[in-house]
């Protein structure tokens, strides 16, 4: 009998369901601002939401928190669609938008108002912000804040038809303005705006404040359990206010840690700078934190659910070691990701007793862990690739490859010798290996007893295809680029984080499909770039087969 252990979010939803409360449903959602592209923290909500309704039979929203209209784009919607999607969840029919209650929110905020729960504030956001006090000091009272009933609803009123300016007035709750929480210190909840909303165009030049519209979005949608992260957690008390105050439908609000993985940013304000800045090839830039980055780059859907998984739920923020994440690639795409030769730098060697002219075809397992993958022909001839750094012209003694003299095996071909090389005097460069072949040591029918130590991949020069190669390293060269509040993140972007080099692959490469992935046998997981030509294949290393960054 398996023993599953709950996370703490599961143990409160498990409690619930036994008590019936919310007559046992389960109904979450996840609430993107659409102001930028998802990124792999993102994913981390997306999995807790749509997973744990899942577990227990309920439903997931998508909810789009588009009460922003500066910084809220169309485009940002579709990609999140995308992203979502992509990672292997569907919310149905339930797709949602903040601004579809528009009209809503203003009712709530006039019935707070006829309470005497809100009032118009003539101050300055200055003003209002000098006489909020500190978390240890009482704040002051606004002079506006006992206006009548009467004249805060003829405000409200000419706030919604456009007679006043921008940052000229605003709507607050009337809480508590000595509260130790400062959230309870007579929040805004409604700020003239005036500028276009991607879906609601110029309809309204008032806008609710997040914390006001993002929980009575959620108890409009009857969601039953609020899943966000850690920084929520001091705005709890003002979530509940509201929905207390109005006597709706009321969610519970739970925090979890963020997801921070090392040697990244995750945040769309800072994602958006790098994209601005050029410091990186737009958002999916295979080195970004986004999640079009990381499947653009190679990454699965299964991988970073895996991940996700693994990581758990937890309660304090921490940053989590990237190398999770790749490990988790890693074992996926050893699964499912076809073998192939390329070799990333490329050294000529001519087999001297193999008939000019002459191709033999050797067969190669496509996936060693898949039964189901087959064989594939490669092409060998007189002429072939391997990898320069599989030669050393004076090797030492642990160095089991390719030197003057020694033996070596071809992977599914023969065993070749190296006779005599040709070097470049001026640069040092070896530029052509000569090696003569055993025609009795062919891979699967090897009759000749003899042991090597290496075997190389390797490439049939007149078969090969040029590859463009792009080797990714970490966009930051430090663990928490935004750690340091003294220095901009920007200060410890990685000038090495891609490496251009040309290849040479075998010439199954050109049947691959863009983001198809492959393994290149001894290097790494790879797939093809989508900016690839028949003219110009491009790839794109996902991951090194181990984690050349174990200390
Ligand atoms: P950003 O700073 O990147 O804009 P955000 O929290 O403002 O992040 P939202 O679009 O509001 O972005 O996020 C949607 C949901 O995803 C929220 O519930 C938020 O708490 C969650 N989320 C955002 N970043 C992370 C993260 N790094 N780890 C886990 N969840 C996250
Ligand atoms: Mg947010
Ligand atoms: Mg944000």
């Amino acid at each position: 009998e398996e023993i599953e252990s709950l996370n703490f979010i599961e143990h409160i939803i498990e409690g619930d369901i036994s008590n019936n409360k919310n007559d046992g449903r389960v109904h979450t959602r996840f609430p993107p601002e659409p102001n930028g592209y998802l990124h792999i923290g993102h994913s981390k909500s997306i999995c807790l939401n749509f997973g744990t309704a899942q577990k227990y039979g309920g439903k997931c929203n998508l909810r789009f928190d588009d009460t922003n209209p500066a910084t809220e784009d169309t485009e940002y919607v579709n990609s999140i669609e995308q992203d979502i999607r992509w990672l292997g969840f569907d919310w149905e029919d339930r797709e949602f938008y903040a601004s579809d209650y528009f009209d809503q929110l203003y009712d709530f905020a006039v019935r707070l108002i006829k309470k005497g729960k809100a009032y118009v504030d003539d101050q300055t956001a200055e003003e209002i912000s000098a006489t909020r006090g500190t978390p240890t000091e009482a704040g002051k009272e606004s002079p506006y804040r006992n206006r009548s009933v009467e004249e805060n609803l003829d405000l409200f009123e000419r706030m919604k038809v456009g007679e006043f300016e921008e940052g000229s007035k605003i709507l607050r709750a009337k809480i508590d303005m000595s509260s130790p929480n400062m959230h309870l210190r007579d929040p805004a909840i409604y700020r003239i705006k005036k500028a276009a909303h991607h879906r609601t165009g110029d309809k309204w030049c008032i806008y609710p404040m997040y914390d006001f519209a993002h929980g009575l979005s959620d108890s409009i949608e009857g969601v039953t359990h609020s899943l966000c992260t850690l920084e929520f957690e001091v705005h709890r008390p003002l979530y509940d206010w509201f929905l207390e105050e109005l006597d709706v439908h009321h969610p519970q609000q739970i925090e979890f840690a963020r997801l921070n993985p090392s040697y990244m940013v995750t945040s769309k304000r800072k994602l958006l700078e790098l994209v601005n800045g050029n410091y990186v090839n737009g958002w999916d830039d295979p080195r970004m934190s986004t999640i079009s980055g990381f499947r653009r780059r190679g990454y699965t859907p299964e991988s970073i659910r895996n991940f996700c998984d693994k990581i758990g739920v937890a309660k304090r923020n921490g940053i989590v070691d990237i190398a999770l994440l790749e490990h988790s690639v890693r074992e996926d795409l050893n699964k499912r990701a076809p073998r192939k030769m390329g070799v990333l730098n490329p050294l000529k060697v001519v087999i001297t007793n193999f008939p000019e002219g002459e191709v033999e075809m050797m067969k190669a397992i496509n996936n060693p862990e898949d039964e189901n993958a087959g064989t594939r022909d490669l092409p060998f001839s007189r002429e072939i690739y391997i990898e320069r750094g599989d030669f050393m012209e004076d090797p030492p003694r642990k160095f089991f490859r390719l030197g003057p003299g020694r033996e070596v095996r071809l992977k599914y071909a023969y065993i070749i010798k190296c006779e005599d090389f040709d070097k470049d005097e001026s640069t040092g460069e070896i530029t052509t290996l000569y090696c003569t072949y055993d025609p009795n040591t062919k891979s699967g029918s090897d009759t000749s007893g003899k042991k090597v130590k290496a075997t190389l991949s390797w490439v049939s020069a007149q078969h090969a295809v040029d590859a463009e190669i792009r080797l990714y390293d970490r966009l930051f060269t430090v663990e928490d680029p935004t750690g340091d509040k003294e220095k901009d993140f920007k200060e410890f972007l990685n000038p090495d984080s891609l490496a251009i080099i040309q290849g040479k692959a075998e010439p199954s490469v050109t049947s691959l499909k863009a983001l198809d992935h492959i393994q290149f046998e001894r290097q790494g997981y790879f797939n093809l770039d989508p900016d690839s030509t028949e003219a110009k294949l491009i790839f794109n290393r996902t991951v090194t087969l181990k984690d050349t960054w174990a200390k």
